[in-house]
């Protein structure tokens, strides 16, 4: 597959979408096994997990509870290790069982952060399904509870995720190969 270019940077594929396509169904159908009697309200951390959230969702049944939170700390390539809340739904969370359903887990600073905000708010339990996990980057000893791949450290878009907000609609997850030279 080839390369593609956004903003000077340039990416090569690291997922074809068929592969991302497997493991979605088999994300899927482990938290249908694991919810059976019961799933929890489903929140999507905008933007990024929109794309995933929607493929992973498509066949949930009209039943489950799915709404959004949007949250962010990453600028451009790297984090600024500050989280900025754009939009936490409090009056959905108190005494519920909540499923985060993230695109990329790095250092879990994110993660860490949504699981104390909501618990402090009165959520019962949190979990969290991410399509991408890094563990060499993690600094956190309790996982994500559900992992799609695991992948380096590496930078990367596509299938939601971005680089200066473009790259997002790009069916394949790509990884940066070669950094800007000016
Ligand atoms: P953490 O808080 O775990 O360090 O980072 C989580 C958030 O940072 C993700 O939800 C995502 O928005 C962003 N992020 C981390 N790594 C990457 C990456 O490789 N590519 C993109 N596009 N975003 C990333």
């Amino acid at each position: 597959m080839k390369n593609i270019e956004i903003d000077g940077l340039c990416f090569g594929t690291l997922i074809s979408k068929e592969e991302i396509s497997k493991k979605v169904k088999f994300l899927y159908d482990t938290l249908l096994i694991n919810y059976k009697k019961k799933w929890p309200l489903c929140l999507v951390v905008l933007n990024g997990a929109a794309v995933f959230a929607n493929e992973l969702l498509q066949n949930i049944g009209s039943e489950v509870e799915i709404s959004s939170l949007k949250v962010y700390s990453y600028k451009g390539l790297n984090s600024t290790n500050k989280i900025t809340v754009d939009y936490i739904p409090y009056n959905l969370i108190k005494n519920r069982n909540i499923l985060l359903i993230e695109d990329i887990v790095d250092s879990g600073l994110t993660l860490d952060f949504l699981k104390s905000e909501l618990t402090n708010h009165g959520a019962n339990r949190v979990e969290c399904v991410t399509l991408l996990f890094k563990p060499s980057k993690y600094q956190y000893e309790i996982k994500p509870n559900y992992i799609g791949f695991n992948i380096g450290d590496e930078f990367v878009v596509g299938y939601g995720m971005d680089f200066n907000e473009k790259g997002r609609s790009l069916k394949n997850i790509y990884k940066n190969t070669i950094h800007k030279i000016n």
